[in-house]
């Protein structure tokens, strides 16, 4: 685990412990404030006002600390900081303990004990090799103090009066000390490393938590999406087919409730409408059909093959020339190499080109021309289908591509038509892992775009989706 990540972990539990041993310092203020005044009671007259002395300069330090931790380490705090924010408390309590040692007898002085307690608690929240380097200094400090005391360079302050130096009992009181001090520290860490172990390891657990619950939460937007789409969809469909099944009603409800004889010219002329209607309604529900089929991710789709896309276009020409022909529309094929394509399904591959072929014959002014390009570039094949027609508005550029959508000046051009044709050649050519893209200027004329890759490979074993390379 990197380590970063394990300092982080931490930094909370730091902060609030180092707001816990703030307080507790409250506690050693008021000790060192009453001792100071009361040991010359006690007969300890060299207390005070040293002991006072030290209680003001530890209030003076704890407040600056606590004021540090509650405005700047507040939000976000930085483990580095609170790391030696601490030590520096440390440091000072340990030089105040140090002087408080010497004035209520030196290595005989019960703080003592205190020096210990503050190792414990510096090594579950300092790492433990900065507590090894404490301990050592604390220990030459005290030890300066107390061969200082020894040689006279500074007062002996016993507690009891009648005590002198320790002597020999003080060499020892000294090595017993030293090994408190770093016996404390390797105790403290090893019943606490485990501990921090843990929590590595329940942090670890909680981010991995995190990154799948996030996965998840992707993967049910994705279906929310699908299901989005799927229900404008039904909607969509059902409205397309809602406003011809209206009117084929009113116009057999006119005709059997005997408003209108179906055998007079007008009775006719409305039985023709309804064929007409009912035709168009035949159209749509091929086309959504189509479209299901191919949304189904033709997974039992018959992949063929070596798939010759010349031959695919000039066959769709001879079928496509005579109805161009009735509507005056010229065609011409353009081929620059020769495509085929490792894998696909020409039924779909047909559909698509015809749709668009369609689409330049349809919306051709009579007298035009609708030209269709084919060229070879590296590992792809370009078909181009342009004409010089009505255009799309820009406005619609994108959305023509969607089902059951028509520009406005497509449906003054040509009254039928379902908006599906688009729809269904994108998702043809994306199913063969190429793209379809539009350019157009309304009144100018159209040219789609078909970019096919020629080694697509099929996708996973479903056959589906073939993805280029
Ligand atoms: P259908 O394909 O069932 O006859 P359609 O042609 O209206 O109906 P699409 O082929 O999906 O449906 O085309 C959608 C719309 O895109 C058209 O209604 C028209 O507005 C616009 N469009 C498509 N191709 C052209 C084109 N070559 N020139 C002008 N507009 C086009
Ligand atoms: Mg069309």
């Amino acid at each position: 685990m990197a380590e970063p990540e394990v300092r982080y972990l931490f930094a909370p539990e730091l902060y609030g412990r180092l707001v816990w041993f703030g307080r507790l310092r409250w506690l050693a203020v008021a000790g060192l404030a009453i001792a100071s005044v009361a040991g010359p009671a006690v007969d300890v007259p060299h207390v005070w006002p040293a002991l006072f002395v030290v209680a003001l300069f530890v209030a003076g330090y704890n407040t600056f600390f606590t004021m540090v931790l509650r405005h700047r380490f507040r939000e976000g705090h930085p483990y580095e900081d609170l790391q030696a924010c601490a030590i520096r408390q440390i440091v000072l309590d340990l030089a105040a303990l140090t002087v408080t040692a010497h004035f209520t007898g030196g290595l005989q002085s019960p703080v003592l004990i205190f020096f210990v307690f503050h190792m414990a608690i510096g090594t579950i929240m300092l790492p433990t090799r900065v507590m090894y380097l404490l301990a050592a200094g604390t220990s030459l400090m005290v030890l300066a103090v107390y061969l200082a005391e020894e040689h006279g360079v500074v007062a002996f302050h016993p507690l009891d009066p009648s005590f002198g130096m320790c002597g020999r009992m003080c060499h020892v009181n000294m090595a017993f000390f030293v090994v408190a001090l770093l016996g404390i520290v390797y105790l403290t860490d090893s019943v606490t490393s485990r501990f921090k172990q843990r929590n590595i390891e329940l942090w670890r657990t909680t981010e991995e938590l995190r990154e799948r619950t996030g996965e998840l939460q992707r993967t049910l937007r994705q279906m929310e999406i699908v299901e989005e789409r799927k229900s404008h969809y039904m909607r969509i469909s059902a409205h397309q087919l809602r406003s011809p099944l209206a009117t084929i009603r009113t116009s057999l409800q006119v005709l059997t409730e005997g408003y209108v004889d179906p055998g007079s010219e007008r009775g006719k002329r409305l039985l023709a409408g309804a064929v007409e209607r009912v035709d168009g309604l035949l159209a749509i529900v091929n086309d959504l059909l189509e479209l299901a089929k191919m949304r189904e991710g033709r997974a039992r789709a018959p992949w063929a093959p070596n798939v010759n896309v010349n031959q695919l276009l000039a066959d769709l020409f001879d079928a496509l020339e005579p109805h161009a022909e009735e509507r005056g529309v010229g065609l011409h094929p353009e081929f620059e190499g020769v495509a085929i394509l490792d894998r696909g399904i020409p039924p779909d591959l047909v559909y698509a080109f015809e749709n668009l072929i369609e689409n330049g014959i349809k919306y051709s002014r009579s007298g035009g021309e609708v030209t269709v390009r084919l060229r070879v570039e590296g590992d792809h094949v370009k078909v181009e289908v342009v004409d010089r027609g009505i255009g799309i508005p820009e406005e619609f550029l994108d959305e023509v591509l969607h089902e059951f959508v028509r520009a406005p000046n497509a449906r003054k051009h040509a009254a039928q038509g379902t908006g599906l044709g688009l729809a269904i050649a994108r998702e043809a050519v994306e199913a063969h892992g190429g793209t379809l893209t539009l350019r157009s200027r309304e009144g100018e004329g159209t040219t789609a775009t078909v970019e096919l890759p020629l080694h697509a490979k099929p996708h996973a074993a479903s056959g589906e989706l073939p993805v280029s390379g």
